[in-house]
């Protein structure tokens, strides 16, 4: 019997007790490839020997020194190596211990970046219908995802929403993808104009969609074409990067492939691999000046932020990164295992769209390929092919919503950067077989 509330209240989970390089292992013994990092989380794998022995040498030295009193080395290293490696203009982290946290921080300091320039009119926050952001109150409203927001609602912020970036289901078959991008691009701006140009705080989005749709890029000219439309107006851009960025698309941050800086931006998961929960805010040096030189502090502020060892563990996990060069290493797997998806997928007439970026690819299984219908909700097929990668010895990151009432059954993969050639042909070989098994199952 547990006493802890685990995810689903209906049964207690298997018992993890160990992880080395890119496996997990049950109690009962069971090696499992973590093609997921769990969330998009463990970017270097288990155990990695340079980030336990930089955490064992920071918690004897210090554990814990609140930041009202304190700073420590440790913070202002790592907030001097992403800035170091942040986009343009991004002089000032913040850090938390979490994407919901980082999402939160941001939104917050968004409006009173308007506070303090004296322009206390803008009060909304405008996003995608696609989007996730988070579970805390503020991160629920900006994001989009109708399951996880659904009972919330009436209790969370008001946000002005637009279309998803969701080129495989909402171009139209007469649309070039310039079209498709202008039409996404005329709705922001509509709804800006609806809301009022000056009353809005900032538009927030995920470069690469992860959690509600599986490694979802947008088209191109999407993000210069929104850095555009946000400049004209004075919009703050927050880029949400808590999934895609720390070098999971093949470049540090995904905005890099898209050419442009955001304003503020979020990153968590891949920032700390794992080892520590952590998140930060990236900001533009004049967001944190207006601040500075106005009222003198960010009216925010968690007990754990800036902790040590969480610090601690994300400068090393992030110092392994540029030690070992592992940004090349993300391309050439990631090209490597679009080909082995498409090689083992594409003749199955139930995989609708095989996408992604670097280490963060997408599998969207559909009833029909040529109209693209879903398969029936109810039979949870990502749940199901969840559970039965899960036999095989394969973590997969599966997700199932209702998009524009559009229902998707995603499979999501965001293996360690680490991961060899041959242990990700044995992820799309237990893979394959589950999703085999599975729609062999459902008839
Ligand atoms: N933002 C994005 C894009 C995410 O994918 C997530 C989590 O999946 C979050 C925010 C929330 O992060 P956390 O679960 O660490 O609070």
């Amino acid at each position: 019997m547990s006493h802890v509330i685990h995810r689903s209240l209906a049964k207690v989970p298997l018992v993890a007790v160990g992880g080395k390089g890119v496996q997990l292992f049950d109690k009962a013994g069971k090696a499992y490839i973590d093609a997921s990092g769990g969330a998009a989380v463990s970017c270097l794998g288990h155990a990695q020997p340079d980030v336990m022995a930089a955490m064992h040498r920071q918690i004897d030295q210090l554990a814990y020194a609140h930041t009202s009193f304190f700073t420590t080395e440790v913070q202002e290293e790592l907030a001097d190596h992403l800035v170091a490696h942040a986009p343009a203009g991004m002089t000032d982290v913040y850090f938390v211990s979490g994407g919901s946290e980082a999402v939160e921080a941001a939104l917050k300091m968004a409006r009173q970046y308007f506070v303090e320039i004296g322009q206390p009119e803008r009060t909304h926050f405008v996003a995608r219908r696609q989007s996730y952001h988070g579970n805390t109150l503020g991160a629920l409203a900006v994001g989009g995802n109708e399951w996880r927001r659904k009972q919330f609602a009436p209790i969370l912020m008001d946000v002005g929403r637009v279309a998803p970036a969701y080129e495989y289901r909402d171009r139209r078959a007469d649309e070039s993808q310039q079209a498709y991008t202008a039409r996404l691009l005329a709705e922001i701006d509509a709804k800006f104009q609806e809301l009022g140009t000056d009353k809005v705080i900032a538009f927030v989005a995920e470069p690469v969609v992860g959690a509600t749709l599986g490694a979802i890029a947008a088209p191109a000219g999407y993000w210069t074409g929104l850095r555009a439309l946000c400049d004209r107006y004075g919009i703050l851009l927050i880029a949400d990067e808590v999934m895609c960025g720390m070098g999971r698309t093949g470049s540090l941050h995904a905005v890099e492939q898209e050419g442009i800086s955001p304003d503020l931006m979020t990153i968590a998961k891949g920032l700390g691999g794992g080892y520590q929960p952590i998140g930060a805010v990236l900001a533009q040096g004049r967001i944190v000046e207006a601040m500075r030189k106005g009222s003198g502090l960010f009216q925010h502020g968690h007990t754990y932020i800036g902790h040590p060892m969480a610090a601690a563990a994300a400068l090393a996990v992030q110092k392994v990164i540029q030690r070992d060069q592992l940004m090349p290493q993300v391309l050439a797997r990631g090209a490597y295992l679009q080909k082995q998806l498409h090689a083992r997928f594409d003749t199955n007439p139930h995989v609708g769209d095989i996408r992604g970026r670097g280490l963060f690819w997408g599998v969207e299984l559909v009833q029909d390929k040529d109209s693209k219908a879903p398969f029936d909700a109810a039979l949870k097929l990502h749940a199901q092919i969840k559970a039965q990668a899960m036999a095989n010895g394969v973590l997969c990151y599966p997700m199932g919503g209702t998009i524009d009432g559009k229902h998707g059954d995603h499979i999501l993969l965001a293996p360690p950067f680490i991961i060899s050639e041959s242990e990700l042909d044995q992820v799309v070989e237990r893979l394959g077989d589950a999703i085999d098994t599975v729609l062999a199952r459902n008839g």
